[in-house]
């Protein structure tokens, strides 16, 4: 009730002036005026938003442009001072920005809080690595002198998807900047209203205009106006692998230099020797968590045909006791999916699983008739060929494989398009050691779920990405090396 009341006092900014586009600090218009977004809690119109087209992007691109070479040569500890000042900034607006995150994507508040904290812990983590980013190497030779540093690309493109928008917005424009960039964010149709706080945030907290402007709109229209944009150096995107190779392609005739974090089936792997009580709580947090709509969630369970009848079992009591309801009610665990469209194919998921001769052993029905709600499923008595062992669900939704040996287990875990993460439960040491070297998965946690730590690399491999986000890979990406040999 409490949090309903707060929420609509931060909407009742967007329900009377809708969300313009931002451009060199300056509202504008959308050129092919609005589209709505709608909660899908209730499906009811939140507010108007800029429909940007081409000529928004241009007028983007322009602005990052004529602001770089002033962002790229401010001192670097002024720069780290301004980002500092943003993350000081979110956490101060947290609430704000996770009830309406919350009301907007139907993720609940148990987790969306925690998102926007970490939306503030990324500009922090990255505005205390603005001094060293540009030092490079001295590499001597016997008639030269070898100097190597690293400069910022140019105005960049970020291109973000629906879930947890906040948060993975932060996480590619706080290094962008950090590095000297400046930004051009195309925030996901579905979700606009976050990205809006985010530049008005940055702007109160000092970044000045036209270092970070925002375009709403579509991907097929501003999003691959972006993508093709001259001026645009590189393109930092996270969404469906489809749309990552289709940005690929656009991308070329200008050269972008391309970062790609994509989808995931990612397997979570339990061994009879594991601690089964953990297993069981990762197992249920990385599927069930953020609605399921995660690219890192564990959505295939590898089981060990010895303890799979009795680790299901407890399973299935799990998850018909998840809570499924309004998701600013702290005690909800799962709110509804985000959109019509997506709702309409996870639960597609539901027939296809019996089709292909799975057992439903829990969920596998919506929930009302009003919001975009489903029970946390599980399909079980299912094989690796089956679709829903194969495509990306993206929403509560675990499927269970049974497998006998490591050999089985390893190649189920590998035959699938995607390799985004892996999650490994068994207490032999000498086994992890074997399985995680074959795994192939950007990023693996053994005896854990998924914690992550900034400094460490964050990307997949296979149909999952290119490229990797956090510690130096972030500006690695955002940078060029540049060298320079004076003769002695
Ligand atoms: P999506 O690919 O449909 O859209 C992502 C963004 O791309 C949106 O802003 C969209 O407008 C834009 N877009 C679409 N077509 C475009 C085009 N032709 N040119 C330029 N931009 C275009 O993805 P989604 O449904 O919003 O997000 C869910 C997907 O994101 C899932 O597959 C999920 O696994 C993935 N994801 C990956 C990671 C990761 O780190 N690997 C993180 C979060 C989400």
């Amino acid at each position: 009730e409490q949090n309903v009341d707060k929420l609509q006092g931060y909407l009742a900014r967007f329900r009377e002036g809708g969300i313009a586009n931002r451009i060199a600090g300056a509202d504008r218009a959308g050129g092919a005026g609005v589209f709505q977004t709608c909660s899908p809690v209730d499906r009811s119109v939140i507010c108007d938003v800029a429909h940007g087209t081409r000529d928004d992007i241009d007028a983007a691109a322009q602005a990052a442009s004529d602001v770089f070479a002033d962002w790229r040569d401010m001192p670097a500890t002024e720069r780290r001072k301004i980002l500092i000042n943003v993350a000081e900034a979110i956490e101060a607006r947290a609430e704000e920005i996770a009830l309406c995150e919350c009301w907007d994507t139907g993720q609940t508040l148990r987790f969306m809080s925690k998102a926007a904290l970490r939306g503030a812990e990324n500009f922090r983590y990255f505005a205390d690595q603005v001094v060293q980013a540009r030092d490079g190497q001295h590499l001597k030779s016997p008639t030269l002198m070898n100097i190597t540093t690293r400069v910022p690309i140019g105005p960049v493109g970020v291109i973000t998807p629906w879930n947890t928008p906040f948060m993975l917005s932060t996480w590619k424009i706080a290094p962008a900047l950090a590095a000297g960039c400046t930004v051009v964010h195309k925030p996901a149709e579905a979700s606009p209203l976050t990205a809006r706080l985010l530049v008005e945030i940055a702007e109160e907290a000092g970044l000045p205009p036209g270092v970070l402007n925002t375009v709403n709109g579509f991907g097929e229209e501003a999003g691959k106006a972006l993508t093709e944009h001259p001026l645009i150096k590189a393109i930092a995107f996270v969404g469906e692998s489809r749309t990552g190779s289709i940005i690929t392609k656009q991308g070329a005739d200008t050269l972008k230099r391309m970062h790609l974090e994509l989808g995931g089936k990612n397997p979570v792997i339990v061994f009879d020797d594991a601690d089964l009580e953990r297993a069981l709580d990762a197992v249920i947090f990385m599927i069930y968590s953020i609605n399921g709509e995660r690219c890192t969630s564990s959505s295939r369970l590898l089981v060990q045909d010895t303890i799979k009848d009795e680790f299901e079992a407890r399973l299935i009591e799990r998850v018909n006791n998840i809570k499924v309801g309004h998701p600013l009610d702290p005690a909800t665990e799962i709110g509804p999916l985000v959109t019509e469209e997506h709702f309409n194919k996870v639960t597609s998921y539901f027939d296809i699983a019996k089709q292909d001769g799975a057992t439903v052993a829990a969920g596998g029905e919506t929930v009302g008739d009003v919001g975009y709600f489903v029970r946390p499923t599980l399909f079980t008595n299912a094989t690796n060929d089956m679709r829903i062992a194969q495509e990306e669900i993206f929403g509560p939704v675990l499927t269970s494989i049974p497998f006998s040996t490591e050999e089985e287990a390893l190649a189920m875990a590998n035959d699938t398009a995607y390799g985004l993460t892996g999650y490994l439960w068994t207490n032999d040491l000498t086994r992890a050691l074997r399985f995680t070297d074959k795994l192939e998965a950007g990023m693996i946690w053994v005896n854990s779920e998924n914690v992550r730590h900034l400094p460490t690399p964050f990307g997949g491999v296979k149909a999952s990405g290119i490229g990797r986000d956090g510690g130096d890979w972030s500006f690695e990406f955002y940078m060029e090396q540049k060298h320079v040999g004076f003769a002695t």
